[in-house]
């Protein structure tokens, strides 16, 4: 049993803000398989809550993609699918290069401290061996690094669209790309991503991150299975699949 109550503190997040973030990081790195049934009782058993902010925090995964509501006014984890994963890397490249841009346009000095702060912290862990116990501390610096890059786009509907897309696209590289042999140096590529922001070059930042999201694309379209995904009845899985450094992006 997880129980949430323990690390919420009174004056922090909600509860229900805490369980999407427990629920979200599940579904992300797969504990909670594509197309599985959220069965509600052995979630809130799990999670130790009550049903109100379980379903609070579903109906929050429903609209981030994560989560599908059933025809019996049940949950579902979201499937995954080649044609899923086409669109959300379309919208990744589109999307998420426009943000970069009018960040890197509007970015005041805060923007650079956080952009500093963040790109420190993964660095440092992209320096040292990231499997095992180390891999979701790196998944949590990837995230933070990439979503403070488009962070001052100053468009809070796009910067919406982008956190999710980012999850989703993230999805797919912690499902299927766990085996995949090496082909980059991806801490060089954040590095670059990293330096031009800084320099304030969009067109050359814009540029890398969209070599970064596209290579990501094209190894997971080539592991990716075309007529869709294994959904069971198992809700859990009992153990993390380990994913391999050369596999994130
Ligand atoms: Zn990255």
């Amino acid at each position: 049993m997880t129980t949430l109550l323990d690390t919420t503190p009174a004056s922090g997040p909600t509860l229900s803000t805490t369980l999407v973030e427990a629920l979200r990081n599940a579904i992300l790195g797969g504990e909670l398989l594509p197309g599985s049934k959220l069965r509600l009782d052995e979630l809130r058993e799990h999670y130790d809550v009550s049903l109100s902010p379980l379903r609070e925090a579903l109906t929050r995964l429903v609209s981030d993609g994560l989560v599908v509501t059933t025809d019996k006014k049940g949950y579902r984890v979201a499937p995954v699918s080649a044609d899923d994963f086409r669109q959300v890397t379309a919208l990744r490249l589109n999307l998420e290069v426009m943000a970069l841009a009018e960040s890197i346009k509007r970015g005041d000095e805060k923007w650079e401290d956080a952009l500093v702060a963040t790109y420190h912290r993964l660095s440092r862990l992209e320096a040292v061996d990231r499997s095992g116990d180390k891999l979701p501390a790196w998944e949590r610096a990837h995230r933070a690094f990439h979503i403070t890059l488009f962070s001052a786009c100053g468009m809070p509907l796009l910067l919406r669209f982008c956190n999710t897309l980012h999850d989703l696209g993230d999805r797919y590289r912690r499902l299927f790309l766990a085996t995949n042999s090496p082909d980059r140096n991806v801490p060089a590529e954040h590095e670059a991503i990293f330096n031009a922001a800084l320099d304030r070059d969009a067109e050359r930042a814009c540029e890398i991150l969209r070599q970064h999201l596209s290579r990501t694309g094209a190894n997971l379209l080539s592991v990716l299975p075309e007529a869709g995904t294994p959904s069971g009845q198992a809700t859990r899985r009992s153990t993390r699949r380990r994913v391999s450094p050369a596999a994130q992006q």
